[in-house]
């Protein structure tokens, strides 16, 4: 059977840079579920879909298909078999995804693909509703969280080392990150929310290498 570490918690947390580091030096398969979302959120932009048109976005959920495969060991998205990946982590996608990912139909679509994957092979996968609603069975779930001020601060450098500014600024960017987490914990469906069964890891004062050693200690490896 594979093994499965679960990382759920807000935007800007760490859980992509964690995870992905952590998948490396075990060996195992990283899933970054946020990119599922955002790269349906760029089919639905580029359908000129907006994220209030339910009915439209599941009719669109129907007809695009998102994969996944793995180049050099980092994970590619493809929308309709076109590599999208280096197209999704921009503020615009990122807010189209969380609103968009409110409907189940959305949610479905992407879960079913991510436990596929999870049953395949041994995986850290992140996301927000990977320990409550994806892989409920997951040998590690762990909530890795941050403070707003200092996820805004992280995401800003992000987008600054990327050039990918724009005109955004620390205080939009944290109030992005705070509608974000509002909405993400108070939707209907698969809301964000730590598991009962797994390990809080607040990252504000620990560096991304103490957050990884506190993971494998964890997981006995
Ligand atoms: O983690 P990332 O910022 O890439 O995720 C983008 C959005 O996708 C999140 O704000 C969230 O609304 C949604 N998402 C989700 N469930 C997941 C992963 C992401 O609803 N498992």
């Amino acid at each position: 059977m594979s093994f499965n570490v679960a990382i759920d918690g807000p935007a800007g947390a760490g859980k992509s840079t964690v995870a992905r580091q952590l998948a490396r030096q075990l060996g195992f398969i990283y899933v970054d579920t946020g990119a599922m979302y955002r790269a349906m959120a760029l089919y639905f932009l580029r359908q000129g879909i907006g994220a209030k048109e339910e009915e439209k976005i599941g009719e669109a959920v129907s007809r695009v298909d998102v994969s996944i495969a793995y180049e050099n060991g980092e994970q590619q998205v493809l929308l309709g078999g076109e590599n999208v990946t280096g197209l999704l982590r921009t503020e615009e996608v990122g807010n189209m995804a969380s609103a968009s990912s409110v409907y189940p139909r959305v949610r479905e679509k992407l879960v079913e693909l991510q436990r596929r994957l999870a049953s395949e092979a041994d995986v850290v996968m992140d996301g927000r509703d990977i320990g409550t609603c994806v892989l409920p069975q997951a040998h590690v779930k762990v909530y890795l969280t941050a403070s707003a001020a200092c996820r805004a601060q992280r995401r800003y450098e992000e987008l600054k080392e990327k050039g990918a500014l724009g005109t955004h600024t620390l205080e939009s960017i944290q109030a992005d990150i705070e509608d974000r987490d509002y909405r993400d914990m108070h939707r209907e469906v698969s809301p964000l929310r730590q598991a009962q069964d797994a390990v809080l890891v607040d990252s504000s004062e620990m560096s991304i290498d103490q957050v990884i050693e506190a993971i494998r200690r964890l997981m006995g490896r």
